[in-house]
């Protein structure tokens, strides 16, 4: 606004009133002579108040009516806003349009919900993969147009820090990955993706190793057979062949080992957990405590089991898998003498069991990593034991089937303690223990 423009209208009526009461005063009307003057002013300023109404209502006429004095600079600031909001209102339209033209190309689904969990706005790919309406879906719950309870579970928790992974509610064939944000006040961005083809990949993975191993087991079983048979007449045999069969029969027990661990990590990653009962866990690892004896062997350590009387669902053989691998382990990188403690608890956190070993311990930097297939703290440790490199893995596996997870605490040259963690739900109740 002209800020001139209102000094210069006040001098404009006192010019004019001293004229008109000059002139009235001449005529011997000077009131009058004021009165109409004023009522001039009103009339002029009531006239350019009805253009400027007209102006602003009409959106055909763009141009502001022509004005002079103070309505002039009303007028032309008016326009000179308007330019500036109608050119700011095109930037902020192009921009949005640059952001929905992006996103429409987007092959992830992205979905904007408010804090009542309804939405607000998604994109093409988003309809696509879930099947949604503009027309009807727009400020619906999620949840009641992906029914899923996995999925209702999942957006309830409002922690996301894995993402969920379920058939597309469109069509069943379509694996998806959801991926919730919060952002602002409790408004959720969910970006949702296709990952049928990943999850192909990996299942056929999974079936290489599966076959490769399976129909590696059956010759290495004919070969080692033999291999023993030669052995057990090793008297008959040169004596240069001798080192070399026992060489190759410890070789082929190795691979047995292996293709077995591989084919057990397959079956753990494909098949579904169904028949899990009861399991008497203090008698499971009385048996393990027995193998751990006789694998301790001229070793001669001291392998204490401490038990409660408390059993868990789920499945034994796999369970025996996992809490064996933990504690031939402890034998393993347990030095002669040396004591290992086996301990299985129940407390108001859930169910718990920890092997405890005074051994050789792992150094820090590779405790995040010795759950991974085939990752050794120690390559030379390693050729000593023959270990396979996949038996945390299988422990990590079987516990994840079973709601747990695996603590892992060491100390180089001190020993190792790792602790299984299962919730309180998969305590199973003992039927000999009530009796
Ligand atoms: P491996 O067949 O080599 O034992 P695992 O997956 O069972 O494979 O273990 C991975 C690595 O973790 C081992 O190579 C070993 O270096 C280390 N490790 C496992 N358990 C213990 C333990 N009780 N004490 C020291 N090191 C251990």
């Amino acid at each position: 606004m002209n800020n001139k423009g209102w000094p210069t209208a006040l001098r404009h009526l006192t010019l004019s009133l001293l004229l008109a009461w000059f002139l009235g005063w001449l005529c011997g009307l000077p009131l009058l002579a004021i009165c109409l003057t004023l009522a001039g002013f009103l009339a002029w300023h009531g006239w350019q108040l009805h253009r400027m109404q007209t102006w602003l209502l009409n959106q055909n006429i763009v141009e502001p009516p022509e004005g002079r004095g103070i309505w002039g600079s009303v007028f032309d600031d008016i326009y000179h806003l308007q330019r500036h909001q109608q050119r700011t209102q095109k930037r902020l339209k192009g921009v949005i349009q640059r952001i929905e033209d992006g996103t429409a190309a987007l092959k992830d689904g992205v979905l904007m919900l408010n804090n009542q969990g309804n939405l607000e706005w998604w994109n093409h790919a988003a309809s696509q993969l879930l099947g949604l309406k503009e027309s009807q879906d727009i400020g619906q719950p999620i949840t009641n147009l992906v029914r899923a309870p996995e999925f209702k579970a999942y957006f309830d928790a409002s922690e996301y820090v894995t993402p969920l992974e379920m058939p597309s509610p469109a069509n069943a064939e379509v694996q998806l990955q959801f991926q919730i944000t919060l952002f602002s006040q409790q408004d959720r961005l969910i970006v949702c993706r296709d990952v049928s083809h990943i999850k192909q990949l990996e299942a056929m993975r999974q079936d290489f190793v599966a076959n490769a191993s399976h129909e590696l087991s059956t010759p290495l079983t004919v070969i080692s057979g033999y291999l023993e048979t030669f052995l057990d007449h090793q008297d008959t045999l040169p004596q240069r062949w001798r080192k070399a069969l026992k060489q190759m029969h410890q070789q082929s027990q190795r691979m047995e080992s292996l293709i077995e661990d591989l084919l057990m990590l397959s079956r753990l990653e494909t098949s579904q957990l169904k028949d899990h009962g009861p399991v008497h866990v203090p008698a499971l690892l009385n048996e393990l405590q027995l193998d751990a004896i006789t694998l301790s062997g001229e070793k001669r350590q001291h392998i204490e089991v401490d038990a409660q009387w408390v059993d868990m669902t789920g499945i034994g053989g796999e369970l025996s898998s996992a809490f064996g691998n933990l504690i031939f382990n402890a034998v393993k990188y347990t030095q002669a003498q040396g004591s290992i403690q086996i301990r299985w608890w129940q407390d108001d956190a859930g169910l718990h069991l920890s092997v405890t070993d005074n051994g050789l311990g792992i150094d820090s930097p590779h405790l995040p990593r010795l759950t991974e297939r085939f990752y050794r703290a120690d390559a030379s440790r390693h050729a000593q034991t023959g270990g396979t490199g996949l038996g945390l893995a299988i422990v990590k596996h079987v516990l994840l089937r079973h709601d747990g997870h695996l603590q892992i605490e060491s100390w180089l040259g001190k020993g190792s303690c790792f602790t299984c963690h299962f919730p309180l739900s998969r305590l199973a109740i003992n039927l000999k223990r009530r009796a």
